[in-house]
């Protein structure tokens, strides 16, 4: 067959241990055979970082707002131990952390799902997508421990005026946390979510405890409510559409009863712990994708696992291993299906597609890695394979509908 041409690069980020063996045989395995792949190629792995100063990692998220659509490899985000394995020089902080705060974006997690991967909710037809608000709050908080005495929440603006508000007359020890949020943040955090929704066509949810928090909680239900307005509105009726606000505990009730096929939108705080959850009830980690996006529609396509470091280390001892690539092959076909969007390939669209049916489908002819075995429906047969096996068979596949 002739080979898929594409006329912008991506932006491709690669990466640490399993993950980054596995990215070579899915380049090698599911892409090349098919696709004239154009990349600008950064190695993001930490061995290179360390070499370059990190600067990689901001290169290539310059290349990502210059280009548009990037697709990462996982990395190893360095702690004291890893100071040690790998000789750094400096503890390096996350590409994940550097590259969200470069593009200012918001990260959407989906569920790869399958008929035969039941989720733990019963009522959970399609995936449910959660866009977590990744700047602030009790992440970015000032706690005190305090004995008895008063404690106030003192302002003082650029003018000098002070603002201040009694919190709390101690009469026994006790404890204060200061939290903080930026409107620009907020704002950023709501473009990224309308702009996804409309991307991938479906309704957005969002919740907050704006009842109890009048002024915090009901900033950020104030910010996307006017923004909806004002910029969405229209595009979403369009579309047939909805956005829907409702309070965080209402949310949780309703989601749960829900069909799914939404995106849930929610503060830093319950987006970490909702997110967990989400996922969990779907099946696994391995399975989960994730997609950073910034509020001018620039795209970053990932696993949301890690490295798994521990399957690593048993591949340098020679063994083989069966990690699930399916994620990180999600990673791929996102990332060629919006490049194709955006450079009007209908070609690179299809393939993109292609590969996630192909993928799927030999996951439902019963060849799986073995992290997937426990969580099939009984009466599933199942031939549980190793890492390169299962690429293997997915070309097989693909190779039936291109030639
Ligand atoms: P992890 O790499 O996600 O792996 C945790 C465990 O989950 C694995 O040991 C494995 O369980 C299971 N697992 C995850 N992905 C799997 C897959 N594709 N196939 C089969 N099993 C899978 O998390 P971690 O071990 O906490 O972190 C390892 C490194 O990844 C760290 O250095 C961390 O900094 C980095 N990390 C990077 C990112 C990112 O780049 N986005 C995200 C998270 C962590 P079993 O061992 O029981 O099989
Ligand atoms: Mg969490």
């Amino acid at each position: 067959m002739e080979k898929i041409k594409m006329t912008t690069p991506l932006v491709e980020m690669d990466g640490d241990e399993m993950t980054r063996i596995i990215w070579k045989e899915i380049k090698e395995e599911l892409i090349y055979p098919f696709v004239d792949l154009k990349t600008e190629y950064y190695d993001l792995g930490l061995v290179k970082r360390d070499e370059t100063n990190d600067k990689i990692t901001v290169e290539s998220a310059e290349a990502t707002k210059k280009y548009g659509v990037a697709v990462k490899c996982a990395t190893i985000t360095p702690n004291k131990q890893r100071m040690s394995e790998y000789n750094l020089k400096e503890m390096w902080k996350s590409p994940n952390g550097t590259i969200r705060a470069m593009l200012d974006g918001t990260v959407f997690r989906a569920p790869i799902t399958l008929t035969i991967i039941k989720p733990a909710v019963k009522s959970w037809e399609s995936p449910i997508t959660i866009a977590r608000h990744a700047y602030g709050d009790v992440y970015k908080a000032t706690e005190l421990r305090v004995g008895k005495g008063t404690a106030e929440l003192v302002f003082t603006s650029e003018t000098g005026e002070v603002t201040r508000e009694k919190i709390y007359d101690f009469e026994c020890d006790g404890i204060l946390q200061g939290q903080y949020n930026k409107d620009s943040s907020i704002k950023s955090f709501a473009r990224a979510c309308f702009n996804y929704a409309l991307s991938v066509k479906q309704d957005l949810w969002f919740s907050t405890k704006d009842t109890i928090s009048k002024k915090y909680d009901h900033n950020f239900k104030n910010i996307f409510e006017e923004i909806y307005e004002t910029e969405y509105k229209q595009a979403f009726e369009e579309n047939g559409l909805k956005y829907f606000y409702t309070l965080i505990d209402d949310a949780v009730a309703r989601v749960i009863r829900s069909k799914g096929g939404f995106i849930w939108a929610l503060k830093n705080y319950d987006g970490d712990v909702m997110s967990d959850m989400v996922s969990t009830a779907f099946g696994s980690l391995a399975m989960m994708t994730s997609v950073l996006v910034s509020p001018d529609g620039k795209y970053e396509y990932e696993a949301a696992h890690g490295t798994v470091t521990r399957h690593y280390y048993r591949y340098l001892k020679g063994e083989k291993t069966s990690t699930n690539p399916m994620a990180t092959i999600f990673a791929w076909s996102g990332a060629l299906k919006k490049r194709g969007e955006l450079d009007k390939l209908p070609e690179l669209i299809e393939f993109g597609e292609k590969l996630e049916e192909v993928s799927l489908a030999t996951i439902m002819s019963g060849v799986m890695t073995k992290d997937l075995v426990g969580l099939v429906e009984k009466g599933v047969e199942v031939k549980p394979v190793l890492t390169t096996e299962f690429i293997k068979e997915i070309r097989k596949n693909l190779e039936k509908l291109y030639n």
